[in-house]
């Protein structure tokens, strides 16, 4: 603290004349720019903050602001100035809009007691889990149910969590005096290391749960139904709001996030939101022209109109037959690409038919 303390109207910015109201509202900016939580490891602002907080403290009291007025510094001693912390403990509400939800409920850091209000836990939400299924293509591209079984850690509830057997308690660590770490020497330094009796954690289980074996959680299994809307991709995840973790003081639980893991076909293909399939066509058809039939995904038939001279590979798009879109909104395509068949037996007359064919065709060749 500096030997000579500053005037509490400079501090605060404002005039011997100022109002509560002014003095409050100055406080309020003043503090929040030099606030700890704001300013992590900044010494020169800590001690603004503690400054500010000490001219608030004075001049927002209605007999210390007179007796300031009157004798200066001087006036106030041995008054007793209420520590930093206290005066945010009774401001808390001046910062409720800065802050977010009260008080020591925002994010910041430092937790080094620079001016968090006690007495409001912060609330907490559980964690999020992520649990797999495995789906087939065509569930994927049509939607399905699913009981999800979700594994998750729990406070055991023979302990609270604590670990300890009924009627035991978890005792401070006599090897490192509950402080969780040992120093030890070696060649002239000295080497901090987590202490090995308690494994760092400051106690001891002398008696350990024998729910939990002394660990005050257990795994717990739930299971979750899961609606899987159609069109989802492979590696695409659903997030179930409310079915994580529970949350440790009464928060909201987190949520469920369900990953996708979509199975080969051994005949349809994805590409985004077209299906990809072989339609086998006869090498008469293709020459000469036709139809060609195949089944979709869903098993509804679907007719393939050959031009004449259809090459192999060639692909046919058939529209709005593909996968749905995830977000609605009509489906993909269906490309339906030409698998020639050549004929591995032929009866005696279609042989004769078709070197009859060949030689017409060398016919014309020549
Ligand atoms: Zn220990
Ligand atoms: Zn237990």
């Amino acid at each position: 603290m500096a030997a000579v303390k500053r005037d509490y109207y400079e501090v605060l910015a404002v005039q011997k004349t100022s109002t509560g109201d002014e003095i409050k509202k100055s406080f309020r900016k003043e503090a929040f720019k030099y606030h700890p939580d704001r300013n992590p490891g900044d010494k020169a602002a800590e001690e603004r903050f503690k400054e500010i907080t000490e001219a608030y403290d004075v001049l927002s009291d209605e007999q210390k602001r007179k007796l300031y007025d009157q004798y200066g510094h001087a006036g106030l001693e041995g008054q007793g100035m209420r520590p930093p912390e206290d005066i945010f403990e009774q401001f808390q509400d001046l910062f409720a809009d800065f802050f977010g939800s009260g008080f020591g409920g925002g994010g910041g850091g430092g937790g080094r007691g620079g001016g968090r209000g006690r007495g409001q836990p912060r609330v907490q939400p559980g964690r999020d889990l992520r649990a797999g299924v495995r789906i087939s293509l065509r569930e994927a591209v049509f939607g399905t149910k699913r009981d999800v079984s979700v594994v998750f850690p729990a406070q055991c509830a023979s302990c609270n969590g604590s670990g300890a057997a009924k009627g035991s308690q978890p005792v401070t660590c006599r090897g490192c005096k509950g402080q969780g770490q040992v120093t030890q020497g070696s060649m002239g330094f000295m080497i901090a290391m987590p202490c090995p009796e308690c494994g760092g954690a400051g106690k001891v289980i002398n008696k350990p749960c024998g729910d939990c074996r002394g660990r005050g959680e257990v795994r717990s299994e739930k299971k979750v139904k899961v609606s899987i809307p159609a069109g989802i991709d492979h590696g695409q995840a659903i997030r179930v709001a409310g079915h994580g973790e529970p949350a440790p003081n009464g928060g909201p639980a987190g949520n469920l996030l369900v990953v996708m893991e979509v199975e080969q076909d051994t005949k349809f293909q994805r590409e985004g939101n077209d299906l990809l399939v072989e339609v086998p066509v006869a090498f008469h058809t293709a020459a000469l022209g036709g139809t060609a039939a195949l089944s979709n995904l869903d098993g509804t038939a679907v007719t393939v109109t050959i031009p004449a001279g259809t090459q192999p590979n060639t692909a046919f798009t058939l529209e709005g037959i593909g996968v749905p879109f995830v977000d609605g909104g009509g489906r993909g395509n269906l490309v339906a690409v030409a698998r020639v068949e050549v004929p591995r037996r032929m009866s005696a007359q279609a042989r004769q038919a078709l070197e009859e064919f060949a030689k017409a065709l060398n016919a014309s060749d020549a």
